[in-house]
C-alpha cells in the first residue's frame, strides 16, 4: 500500500530530523513506529501524507508516486489521529465524527447514520453521546471520537500519532483493545506511533524502531526480542526485563 524509497527529512541543514530510510507497508498491516521522543516519528507519519515533503527519496501510494496525488484529497482519503485530537468545540459529537463525509458533500442522513454506526464501533452509545458537546466527554472518549472521525472518511489508511499517550493506563488498555478489534474486523491499514514499547508488542503485526532518525530495526516483536540489529533495540527490550526479573526477585 505505501513503500518508501531512500526517504530523507532535514528541518535544518546540519541534521537528518530522518536519515534515509526504505520501509514497504503491505495493506492491512498494523505497523507500530517505536522511538523515543525527538526520534523522528510524526516526521515520517507527516511525509506519508504530504505535510512534508521528503529532501530525497520517494513514496509511493497505491502504485502511483505520492506527490502525484492531490494532497487535499489525499488528507481526507487518509484518516489521521493524533494526541489531543483537536474535535471542533462548538460542533455536537456525531457531527465530529462525520466532519470529513459533510465536507465531500454526502447527504446528510448518511452521514448521520454512519455516525451513530461508528461511536458505537468505538464502544460510544450514539443514543447517549451523539448529541453531546467535546468538552463534556473525557479524554478517553475523546479519543475514541477521533478514532471514530478518522475511520468515518472511509481511508483504508489511519496514520495515528500517539493517540493515547495522555490517556490513564486503564482507559489506554480499553482503548489499544478498540482499535486491535477494529483491525481485526476492518482490515485498515495502520501506522500507529508510539514510544511506549509495551503498546508497541501488544499493537504490532510488525515493528519500526526509530532511534535519533536512523531505523534500527523492522520486525515482529519476537524478532526485535530474539534477533535484536543493534545495541539500541537489545537495551529497549532488556531494561522492561530487567525490571520485570527485579520484581520477580523481590517476590
Ligand atoms: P518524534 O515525533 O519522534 O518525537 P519528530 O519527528 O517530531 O520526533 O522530530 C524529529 C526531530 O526533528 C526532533 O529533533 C525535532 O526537534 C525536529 N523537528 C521536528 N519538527 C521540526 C520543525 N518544524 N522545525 C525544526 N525541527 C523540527
Ligand atoms: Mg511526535
Amino acid at each position: 500500500m505505501i513503500s518508501l524509497h531512500a526517504v530523507s527529512k532535514s528541518y535544518q541543514r546540519q541534521f537528518d530530523a530522518l536519515a534515509p530510510l526504505s520501509l514497504e507497508i503491505p495493506a492491512g498491516e498494523l505497523l507500530v513506529v517505536l522511538g523515543s521522543s525527538g526520534s523522528g516519528k510524526s516526521t515520517l507519519l507527516k511525509l506519508i501524507n504530504r505535510l512534508l515533503e521528503p529532501d530525497s527519496g520517494h513514496i509511493d501510494y497505491i502504485g502511483k508516486p505520492l506527490r502525484e496525488h492531490d494532497p487535499v484529497q489525499l488528507r481526507r482519503n487518509i484518516g489521521y489521529v493524533f494526541q489531543g485530537i483537536g474535535l471542533l468545540p462548538h460542533l455536537t459529537i456525531a457531527d465530529n465524527v462525520a466532519t470529513v463525509p459533510r465536507l465531500r458533500g454526502d447527504d446528510p442522513r448518511r452521514c448521520h447514520e454512519l455516525a451513530q454506526q461508528l461511536l458505537t464501533s468505538v464502544n460510544l452509545d450514539p443514543s447517549i453521546y451523539a448529541q453531546r458537546l467535546p468538552a463534556e466527554l473525557s479524554g478517553g472518549q475523546q479519543q475514541r471520537v477521533g478514532v471514530a472521525r478518522a475511520l468515518a472518511t472511509g481511508a483504508d489508511l489511519l496514520l495515528m500519532d500517539e493517540p493515547f499517550g495522555a490517556l490513564d493506563a486503564i482507559t489506554r488498555d480499553e482503548l489499544q483493545e478498540v482499535l486491535l478489534d477494529l483491525h481485526q474486523r476492518l482490515h485498515k491499514t495502520i501506522v500507529f506511533v508510539t514510544h511506549d514499547i509495551l503498546e508497541a508488542v501488544r499493537l504490532a503485526d510488525r515493528i519500526v524502531v526509530l532511534h535519533q532518525g536512523q531505523l534500527q530495526q523492522i520486525g515482529t516483536a519476537a524478532q526485535l526480542l530474539n534477533a535484536p540489529a543493534t545495541r539500541f533495540v537489545q537495551q529497549l527490550f532488556s531494561k522492561p526485563l530487567q525490571a520485570l526479573d527485579r520484581l520477580r526477585l523481590k517476590s
